[in-house]
């Protein structure tokens, strides 16, 4: 999936000008696993309400610490299995919680809001070889979850050839396009019960478990050091992960509680629903973003 031909072809031509050594080239030529972070905020360990994931909430500031420990675990998990290169996605609100001197400099960081359709998933392409879902939660209308919606408030439901999808799995969809699978999600124990629904027997952290619309809740730290073996864990196994595909073409179903205009093709289907058929799934993901 990597370009590993081209990258040891630079470093030999260039190894002579700078003087590298045998063991640097050795070292390149042996390159670890390409791994894409997404970090939502929702799933983070202890946050309950909008007080943890609005940025005008009491304890927002206090939240984009948790988001980075998280994100930062996962990166040290992913090191320790042998990651050369590391992409977090900030993927909550104005993608703009983490704050960037928080996160380990071993990975690069993708921050702001992103036109286009992958939103959440910006920045994956062929090249990676594994997701990771941290701080993740349920889509809307899940039983025993905390802070499900998916996307928007105003999202009843979201299908895709029939699957009701939550967050996480329109976006491993997004990521099976480059035949890159989820390998690890963390959140709430009802989101992790839905993304193994989805996806199968990935890695996985519940950071925390709903009892009647409240929150019982790991440590922070114990939610990362979970979080870093779990994801250790699974890049150590790459080779028991598929990626989260579906064959076009694909029709979505949107029910919402305000409609929007409709997206050209588009076709209402009932009060506050909405079908639309393409046969590129990131068309799919423009028509939800306009009407969602
Ligand atoms: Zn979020």
């Amino acid at each position: 999936m990597r370009n590993i031909l081209t990258a040891a072809t630079t470093i030999l031509l260039l190894g002579p000008l700078l003087h590298v050594g045998s063991h640097a080239v050795a070292a390149q030529a042996t390159q670890g696993p390409k791994v894409f972070i997404s970090v939502d905020m929702e799933g983070l360990a202890g946050a309950v309400t909008s007080e943890a994931t609005s940025a005008t909430g009491r304890d927002y500031e206090y939240f984009r610490k948790i988001m980075a420990g998280e994100a930062n675990a996962a990166i040290r998990g992913a090191l320790a299995a042998g990651a050369t290169e590391i992409l977090v996605r900030d993927s909550h609100g104005s993608k703009q919680n983490i704050l960037p001197g928080d996160l380990l400099p071993e990975a690069l960081l993708l921050r702001g809001v992103s036109e286009g359709p992958k939103n959440m998933m910006e920045g994956i392409d062929e090249t990676f070889d594994a997701v990771v879902f941290i701080g993740y939660h349920a889509r809307a209308g899940t039983p025993n979850a905390i802070l499900e919606h998916t996307s928007t408030g105003n999202v009843i439901d979201f299908s895709i050839n029939g699957v009701s999808m939550p967050e996480a799995g329109y976006n491993a969809l997004v990521a099976g396009l480059y035949d890159v699978p989820v390998v690890f999600v963390s959140g709430d124990r009802a989101f992790v019960d839905q993304a193994t629904e989805l996806f199968g027997d990935v890695g996985s952290v519940a950071t925390k478990t709903e009892i009647a619309g409240a929150a019982l809740s790991l440590s922070p730290s114990s939610a990362n050091e979970q979080i870093e073996a779990g994801v250790a864990e699974a890049l150590s196994n790459l080779n028991r992960f598929s990626p989260y595909k579906m064959s076009g073409p694909y029709t979505m179903v949107l029910k919402v509680q305000t409609e929007r205009d409709l997206y050209p093709g588009a076709i209402r289907t009932g009060e506050g629903e909405v079908t639309f058929t393409s046969a590129s799934l990131l068309e799919i993901l423009n028509a939800f973003n306009a009407m969602k």
